[in-house]
């Protein structure tokens, strides 16, 4: 089968040919229709995730239509479409038993531990298959395992958004533009802070009530003004920077909740005191779990989310530099790979 790889940090991918893989016992191999290509494809080419196998096939946000099933595998046939959820645990493994396995200090990832779906077929367990109630496009199903489910995670389990509360969006990419429709589907008053006069466009696009120019006067001042002067119920932050991380402490409010997502390895300053005075929470989210899949289809089979603007690059898997490259120049906030 045709694959792409990552063969050594700061290196392009490059083609290469694999067996196509045969399923263990409890494995499904699945013949991928879909993969998105995310900013962690760019941290993992850039060595960001220390320890992670080379050479590597990348792709973690994957759908696809299920192929040959594995010894003991019940719950899917052959034909199913399914999508495809990134992380899988020992057995055994006490996070994943307690409904948390992404946080799991043994989780193997695809496309990261283990080869991903920049590739004509995946093996995963059958317990990482989420099966769509309706028909949904694949390149569709693909983003909403990760571009959709993500900003779900945070904003939905970590924290805890309610309706009528202000949510402030940093950075509108592929993460970003989806939490505020997210924000605006869980019933907040939206905020949306870009540099990019065009994200703050694509951001009202999507339902922002209001938009900020990062890069025009002060924006954490600017922002607690529009939130009522206390500053914002939730922030969640989506870019990896951490003068962002520490915009977004500033932007939180009394019992206020500010969620990191975009991944910045710099350390970010913080005074307790302001912490205390406002009871406020510093969150991390780490990527999500397969019931996040699930809502995430929900939100979409039912109209509330489009994710048109996630799925406009659609490019052959051959290409999946070119589409890296335009992820690192900002000329897209996401492509499709189509194997
Ligand atoms: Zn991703």
């Amino acid at each position: 089968m045709r694959v792409a790889e990552l063969p050594a940090h700061h290196a392009p991918l490059r083609a290469a040919t694999r067996p196509v893989p045969e399923p263990g016992p409890g494995e499904v191999r699945v013949r991928v229709e879909a993969c998105g290509v995310c900013g962690s494809d760019l941290f993992l080419q850039k060595g960001g995730f220390a320890g992670a196998p080379l050479p590597i096939v990348p792709g973690h946000e994957a759908a696809g239509v299920v192929d040959a099933l594995g010894e003991g595998v019940a719950g899917v046939a052959r034909g199913d479409r399914v999508a495809l959820y990134y992380i899988t645990t020992p057995p055994g493994d006490p996070w994943a038993a307690g409904g948390r396995p992404n946080v799991s200090p043994a989780v193997q990832r695809m496309g990261v531990d283990v080869d991903g779906a920049f590739a004509e077929y995946v093996l995963r367990p059958v317990e990482a298959l989420v099966r769509p109630p309706a028909p949904v496009d694949p390149p569709v199903l693909a983003v909403l395992t990760d571009a959709v489910a993500t900003p779900l995670h945070a904003l939905k389990r970590v924290a805890r958004l309610h309706p009528g509360e202000t949510l402030v969006v940093l950075g509108i990419g592929g993460l970003g533009s989806s939490a505020v429709q997210l924000g605006k589907a869980y019933g907040a008053r939206v905020i949306g802070v870009s540099r990019s006069a065009a994200k703050l466009d694509l951001a009202r696009r999507l339902g922002a009530d209001e938009v900020v120019a990062a890069g025009e006067g002060d924006p954490v001042a600017r922002v607690r003004e529009l939130a009522g002067g206390a500053g914002a119920d939730v922030v969640i932050q989506c870019v990896g920077s951490a003068r962002v991380d520490e915009q977004a402490i500033a932007m939180g409010g009394p019992g206020g909740r500010v969620v990191l997502v975009g991944s910045s390895v710099e350390p970010f300053a913080a005074r307790a005191v302001d912490l205390i005075w406002r009871e406020l929470s510093v969150l991390g989210s780490r990527g999500f779990v397969p019931d996040d899949i699930r809502d995430a289809i929900a939100l979409h089979l039912d109209g509330t989310l489009d994710v048109g603007h996630l799925v406009q690059a659609v490019r052959p898997l051959e290409e999946a530099n070119a589409a890296l490259d335009d992820l690192r120049q900002g000329r897209v906030l996401r492509s499709v790979l189509i194997p």
